[in-house]
């Protein structure tokens, strides 16, 4: 049930693009026609040619294989040219493009679930939204679904399918939740914890925030009090800061620790069993357990905040979330050109994602844009991040 074995490429970060509706706030927009279109991609037929040339006969005889691709869809982002209501077509392929239709399961289903299974299994994995303030990235990931289930988004998705896969009595599941505000990390489950330290373990590589709240989690409707609180944690310390919560980062941790049982795990159990050095005998079996983890990121707004007019703190501001998003950018792009090296050092973000990204890890990106082509150059420059991934 490894993820890797049925995985061409592991270590590549998935990319999918989620197109937000049109809702009340757009009102305004109404002279903007929409700039962005799915477009179902016609199945392609790939003719290669195979010329045998037969001397002895003086024919030729052509072979065709018909080669299935895959079907799949293609983002249209229009251009706007100078000329109104004149348009141009660029196209960008993406694992996967979610029309504004498309319902709240289908894209948990598509972009997390094969993370979250192969988080089950023992490897990390990390469920990012990437996009500007207002895309839909905190609908899409934190939306709890309190009076309709059907608009529950990733987070208590995720948790539910972990809760119902895990044992309570042999399996462990646990929770941190931290903001990163500034290169500065704080802990949205006791909000006086702040700048708190990441720990990296040089011999396991392992990434830790050991001064964060690790609260165990018993059952859905605790999980749901947690989001609550931490959102509204967020909200506060936002407020106080005299900022929006849109220009940090929320980071859901959820670690999973499972005792393996006996057949599934031996492997594993052999090498952490005790060898006898006299007799080469193993000596007693140590329990086998299997820690992973899931990271489920609410990243700050895309937006390239106006430094034109702002004063210092904003200024700093500005270049800090610049900071941590543009090293995410070089990160990614390092994975998708499998380069060796993966610059995760500049940045406390790309520095928690560290374990839980590329490697055996399994990571999904979800880019979210809007409709209106207001937004044109930002829906741009958001397509173009998510496209350095593929
Ligand atoms: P972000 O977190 O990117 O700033 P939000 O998730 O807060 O954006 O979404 C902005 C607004 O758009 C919210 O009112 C949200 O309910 C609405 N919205 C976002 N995505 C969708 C969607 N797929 N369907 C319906 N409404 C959505
Ligand atoms: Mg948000």
């Amino acid at each position: 049930s490894s993820c890797l074995s049925n995985d061409p490429e592991p270590g590549r970060v998935r990319v999918a693009v989620r197109i937000r509706p049109r809702i009340a706030a757009d009102l305004s927009d109404a002279d903007y026609p929409d700039c962005v279109e799915v477009q179902p991609e016609e199945s392609l037929c790939v003719p290669v040619c195979f010329i045998a040339s037969f001397s002895w006969l003086f024919t030729m005889h052509t072979v065709y294989l018909i080669q299935e691709v895959k079907m799949s869809f293609v983002l249209q982002l229009k251009k706007l040219k100078l000329r109104k209501n004149n348009w141009s077509a660029e196209y960008f392929r993406f694992d996967e493009v979610f029309a504004t239709s498309a319902s709240q399961k289908r894209v948990y289903e598509v972009v997390a679930k094969s993370v979250v299974e192969s988080v089950l299994d023992g490897y990390n994995g990390t469920v990012m939204a990437y996009g500007q303030t207002g895309t839909g990235k905190t609908y899409t990931l934190g939306r709890v679904g309190k009076d309709d289930d059907s608009k529950r988004g990733i987070m208590v998705r995720a948790l539910e399918d972990i809760t119902t896969n895990t044992s309570p009595t042999s399996d462990c599941v646990e929770i941190s939740y931290l903001q990163l505000y500034m290169e500065s990390i704080q802990d949205l489950l006791a909000p006086e914890k702040t700048n708190i330290p990441i720990v990296e373990d040089g011999r396991t590589g392992e990434v830790s925030v050991p001064g964060a709240t690790v609260v165990k989690l018993n059952s859905m409707d605790q999980f749901v009090q947690l989001l609550h609180m931490g959102e509204a944690n967020r909200h506060a310390a936002n407020t106080k800061l005299n900022t929006e919560s849109s220009r940090s980062h929320a980071i859901l941790m959820v670690f999973i620790r499972r005792s393996v049982p006996e057949q599934e795990g031996l492997d594993i159990s052999l090498r952490e069993t005790e060898v006898d050095k006299k007799t080469g005998r193993p000596g007693y079996h140590v329990p086998t357990i299997r820690k992973s983890k899931l990271l489920i990121v609410d990243l700050a707004g895309s937006e390239r905040l106006d430094k034109s007019g702002s004063e210092g703190h904003l200024r700093e501001e500005a270049k800090f979330i610049n900071l941590s998003l543009t090293s995410l950018g070089k990160c990614i792009n390092a994975l998708a050109e499998n380069s060796p090296h993966i610059p995760t050092r500049d940045s406390k973000l790309t520095r928690l994602l560290r374990d839980s990204f590329g490697g055996s890890a399994r990571t999904s990106l979800i880019v979210t844009i809007g409709p209106s082509s207001r937004h044109h150059a930002e829906t741009s420059s958001t397509i173009m991040f998510g496209q350095r991934a593929m």
